[in-house]
């Protein structure tokens, strides 16, 4: 397969020191969207692209990258955006009723949106793609029975299942285009195994007793039970109920008797929650620092490597093992990622 930098979609090149710097040929050929663009000109030539209306950036880019030049996708929800309290608005409305086919996450997390979207449902294409995760591997929802944790994109190995159902979808929608839907499907998830082998190698280089995150909300559930971690969240699943004194007190108790040194902040929540842990331990003579932002429920800016699916799970994964007293390169991966942990 031949492949050269002028093949690579410019949403994956960066600002400043060319496209690609330091990205091995081995790790570009990995990446399903050089295979995704490769097939420009030849997806159902002369038909108009599939219009898709996606809720979440995670779902949205999967749909980009799997539907190629057969799709054009719009994520009603960008960076720093939170998915428990979103609501659409009036120009949303607009665009998921005009949409030929509607993808949503499920399992709970458009909380605000849901009625919207079953409605919906009734009349044109709209699938949960997320509810596409089968129940023996999900977490159940601590306070609701019945319902589940909807964190599934953080593990590459649960999202696999998302990206099949996202792939179902387009090919069902546009039959002229499944051959290439389902090529470029293939081609990603050899980048979500890549993915998913170097989170499992990486962050096993996390001292065990360190093996302690702490963020704003629950949203880390599946990355714990994945790959080892206790994961302390200091609101619940969803950002919607405020956190207490009380838990905040528990959680600097915690910080300061097993001597963590990070937690870490969320692009989707206020960081408040979690200043108010570094003052407490620091009052009690213990200094925590902020191991960095995570992408908690939406992924970087459009145009970055963190504005794609598997950017931020490797900006997750690398910032993650590298603040706590892991090895993992500073630039991730595909040797994209900005700041370097
Ligand atoms: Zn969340």
């Amino acid at each position: 397969m031949a492949c050269s930098t002028d093949r690579i979609p410019a949403r994956y090149r960066r600002g400043t020191g060319g496209p690609f710097t330091g990205l091995s040929r081995r790790g570009l050929l990995g990446l399903a969207t050089a295979a995704a663009f490769a097939s420009a000109g030849r997806a159902g030539a002369g038909a108009m692209p599939l219009q898709v209306a996606a809720t979440t950036g995670m779902i949205a880019d999967t749909a980009r990258v799997i539907g190629g030049d057969s799709v054009s996708v719009r994520a009603l929800m960008g960076p720093g955006i939170d998915p428990h309290s979103f609501r659409q608005t009036r120009s949303d409305i607009a665009a998921l009723t005009r949409a030929d086919l509607v993808l949503w996450h499920g399992l709970y997390l458009e909380a605000q949106m849901e009625d919207f979207l079953i409605r919906l449902g009734a009349r044109q294409p709209v699938v949960a793609v997320g509810e596409a995760v089968p129940e023996s591997l999900r977490i159940a929802h601590p306070d609701y029975a019945g319902r589940f944790d909807p964190h599934v994109w953080m593990v590459p190995d649960l999202w696999r299942h998302v990206a099949d159902a996202i792939a179902g979808a387009l090919s069902g929608a546009r039959p002229d285009a499944a051959r290439d839907v389902s090529r470029n499907a293939r081609a990603f998830r050899a980048d979500l195994d890549r993915l998913g082998g170097y989170a499992a190698e990486t962050l096993a280089t996390v001292p065990p007793e360190a093996r302690v995150l702490v963020t704003a909300h629950d949203a880390f559930g599946y990355f714990g039970r994945a790959y080892g971690f206790e994961v302390e969240g200091i609101q619940g699943i969803s950002t919607e109920s405020e956190a207490g004194l009380a838990r905040i007190g528990e959680l600097v108790n915690m910080l300061v008797a097993r001597g963590i040194r990070a937690v870490f902040v969320e692009s989707t929540v206020s960081d408040r929650n979690i200043r108010a842990l570094i003052e407490g331990a620091a009052a009690r003579g213990h200094e925590v620092r902020i191991g960095g932002e995570l992408f908690s429920d939406a992924m970087g800016q459009p145009g970055t490597y963190e504005g794609t699916y598997i950017g931020m799970i490797d900006h997750n994964m690398t910032t993650i093992a590298r603040a706590l007293g892991g090895q993992a390169p500073a630039r991730g991966l595909n040797g994209l990622l900005a700041a370097g942990g």
